[in-house]
């Protein structure tokens, strides 16, 4: 649809396609990522009494306490975090106040697509950088001769939808090797065996490191994400924010977020189990044929030799089980199953063991 109501982007746009959140339940949810386990309790807590008192007044705009939590976890100073409704706004605000500089962003050819979103937004071109044929990031295709201006750097890592992870040492080659650029490095799902680039942010102006609280800390439902970087990023994000949005974060998720921090347990019990269902996946997944690229991440990426992934996606559904297919050249053999509790895991591999055996 078209209108001459809309401003002349709105038409160009093509905007990102989140995955099914189905309305009918008993459903096998392995499409999106998120966490199988619900919050922490003091996380429930905490919204609960914040619900209690207080909303009819707007929230703090600068969400101190939860911005001091974070802080305080990462062993960073509170000046060094930005917060965001989802480190998806999060993400946007980097794009406009980094990467539209007149010259083309480095993004791997396959990510998280957002990012190209992003660039169609904010009329920022992408120069996609085609991952090796293992589907690995290598560091030294993001070099350019002297002269060839670039806008920045932005990679997840874990990378998404692969679930393979950078060493730090790349990030740091990454970093040196744009240091008047911003490398913007997504860690939406690090917490489940990645390296983390946050040890690095004292030594180099140049890295802004984002997190979620979606995945790890299963709060996808509360909306909150944050940027990490020296005091000079974060200024620039907040500039955009308070030109956006005063109150990214209600009254709610900021108690909530603030609860999550608290019980470090929790996180850590619960990111182990994540792990450790992951790793029995696989194998079982390997048991019916599949093909599976190593994952750091609370998903894995298989693709089978013999049946066509689309098609094994559409028979999953049939059978109540939802994962996420890509129509997107190279990976389009490939399914994102995320990571399930130990039962949920279970149902997947009971599903596909019957769809394959149907196949023959
Ligand atoms: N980055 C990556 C790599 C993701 O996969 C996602 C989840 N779709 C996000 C960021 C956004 O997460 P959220 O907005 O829930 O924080």
């Amino acid at each position: 649809m078209t209108s001459n109501f809309y401003s002349p982007v709105v038409g160009r746009l093509t905007p990102y396609v989140p995955g099914e959140q189905p309305k009918i339940s008993n459903l096998v949810k392995l499409n999106t990522n998120e966490n199988p386990y619900p919050p922490s309790p003091r996380v429930i807590a905490a919204i609960t009494q914040a619900a209690q008192q207080g909303l009819q007044l707007y929230p703090d705009p600068e969400s101190t306490a939860l911005r001091q939590a974070i802080a305080a976890q990462h062993g960073l100073a509170e000046q060094h975090v930005f917060l965001g409704n989802g480190s998806d706004e999060v993400l946007a605000h980097a794009f406009f106040a980094f990467f539209q500089q007149g010259c083309p962003l480095l993004l791997p050819d396959i990510s998280y697509s957002f990012y190209k979103v992003y660039c169609g937004l904010y009329g920022i071109e992408a120069q996609l950088v085609p991952l090796a044929d293992d589907l690995r990031l290598q560091v030294a295709d993001y070099a350019r001769a002297d002269g060839q201006r670039v806008a920045g750097v932005v990679i997840a890592n874990p990378n998404a939808p692969t679930g393979i992870g950078l060493p730090l040492a790349d990030i740091e080659q990454l970093l040196q090797l744009h240091p008047h650029r911003v490398v913007l490095v997504d860690e939406a799902y690090v917490d489940f065996g990645g390296q983390s680039a946050l040890t690095l942010i004292a030594r180099y102006p140049n890295l802004l490191v984002v997190h979620t609280l979606s995945k790890s800390r299963s709060l996808a439902g509360l909306r909150i994400g944050y940027a990490c970087g020296q005091a000079h990023l974060i200024d620039a994000l907040e500039r955009v924010k308070n030109s956006f949005n005063s109150y990214p974060l209600d009254r709610l998720a900021i108690a909530g977020g603030v609860a999550a921090f608290e019980d470090q347990a929790y996180f850590a019990q619960t990111c182990q189990a994540v792990m450790n269902s992951r790793e029995g996946l696989i194998l079982a997944l390997e048991d019916l044929g599949f093909a599976v690229l190593p994952s750091q991440a609370n998903f894995v990426f298989a693709r089978h030799p013999a049946h066509d992934a689309a098609g094994l996606a559409t028979d999953l559904r049939a059978r109540g089980v939802l994962v996420r297919h890509f129509k997107q050249a190279r990976i389009d053999q490939y399914l994102r199953i995320s990571v399930g509790t130990p039962a949920q895991c279970d149902q997947l591999i009971q599903a596909l063991a019957d769809v394959l055996q149907l196949r023959g």
